[in-house]
């Protein structure tokens, strides 16, 4: 079969088309046809290679894969990511904490095949348009995880979400409305603070109004929680935007990852400062349902042909994009 391999970091050209083996399902696995794969930023990082965190190469990448069970026929999305079921912590229901957690894409072989093996724990029904269901497991995990897994988001709190309309800042918007959270954003451009309101957000400002904004907004108290991932840029105003108690949440660092904070501030202000890193698999079946009923949608912007991987990642690192883009199969 066709499949994509990554065999030495690099730019788009590395991003190969090659023949391999037919995938032959084990004992509790099941062999998925492919049909679309969505892209994050996580696999431009994959391709270019980042200094210090080894990736397994040769790889293939995708981490957000929907694709037909060869056995049923059924539509199904993959977890992205998933510990290893045995050991303690993930008895316990913490597989983003196991020592062994891995990211397909990543860590292990991804979706941007014909076709992929993978065990039945890491299948999740496709009730909706596959193209869509393919653009968000990985960044809705991620949010979730955040909002609800670590911020622990409460109704009436007041949420920022810096950088509202990326990928992870989108899904955050509607994870937070759905926990009864009021929320605003911060973005760029007029395009995408529309996009933000559209969403559900209450309030969407540039990155300058927001810092006299969120004054008003919360009559000087500040917010409850800032949702993060934007890095250096916008670090200090986050904390700045906190009230006392205030949880700053980060799951990224794209503008840069040196953050200073005045621990006067930190400890006077009793401030909760939380990392965050993908999620648990229970937390992938709760956010997933909420993607069945409706409540939470993705916004793609573009589904393009899988054989042109090599220009999705071009326009995925331009920043042209407004949404998601999801790889339709046709090796
Ligand atoms: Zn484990």
């Amino acid at each position: 079969m066709k499949t994509y391999r990554i065999d030495q970091h690099g730019g788009p050209e590395v991003l190969r088309i090659v023949d391999v083996e037919e995938p032959i399902p084990g004992p509790d696995e099941v062999l998925v046809n492919v049909t679309h794969v969505g892209l994050n930023h996580l696999d431009v990082w994959v391709r270019r290679g980042v200094d210090s965190h080894p990736f397994p190469l040769p790889l293939v990448p995708g981490s957000d894969v929907v694709g037909i069970r060869e056995d049923t026929g059924d539509r199904v999305a993959l977890h992205p990511g998933f510990g290893c079921l045995k050991c303690e912590i993930c008895k316990h229901g913490r597989h983003d904490l196991c020592r062994h957690y891995q990211i397909r894409g990543e860590s292990i072989n991804g979706g941007m095949a014909q076709r992929v093996v993978v065990p039945k724990t890491h299948l999740m029904p496709c009730p909706i348009e596959p193209a869509k269901a393919a653009a968000m497991p990985l960044s809705l995990l991620t949010a979730w995880h955040m909002l609800v897994g670590r911020a622990r988001v409460r109704p009436g709190q007041k949420v920022l979400i810096q950088a509202g309309a990326s990928g992870v800042g989108s899904l955050a918007i509607q994870v937070a409305k759905l926990h009864g959270a009021e929320v605003a954003v911060t973005a760029s451009t007029e395009r995408k603070r529309e996009r933000c309101m559209e969403l559900g957000a209450d309030h969407a400002w540039t990155y300058e109004e927001a810092k006299t904004e969120v004054r008003s907004w919360t009559q000087k108290r500040g917010v409850d929680i800032v949702m993060d991932h934007v890095g250096e840029a916008t670090w200090k105003q986050s904390v700045r935007a906190l009230a006392r108690g205030g949880t700053l949440v980060t799951c990224g660092a794209t503008t840069g990852h040196q953050a200073n904070i005045d621990l006067r501030v930190l400890f006077f202000k009793q401030l909760n400062l939380l990392g965050s890193t993908m999620g648990t698999m229970d937390e992938m079946q709760e956010a997933w349902a909420a993607v069945t009923t409706g409540a939470i949608r993705p916004v793609v912007d573009k589904i393009m042909p899988m054989t042109e991987l090599a220009k999705a990642h071009t326009m995925l690192e331009s920043r042209a994009l407004a949404g998601k883009v999801v790889m339709e199969q046709n090796l």
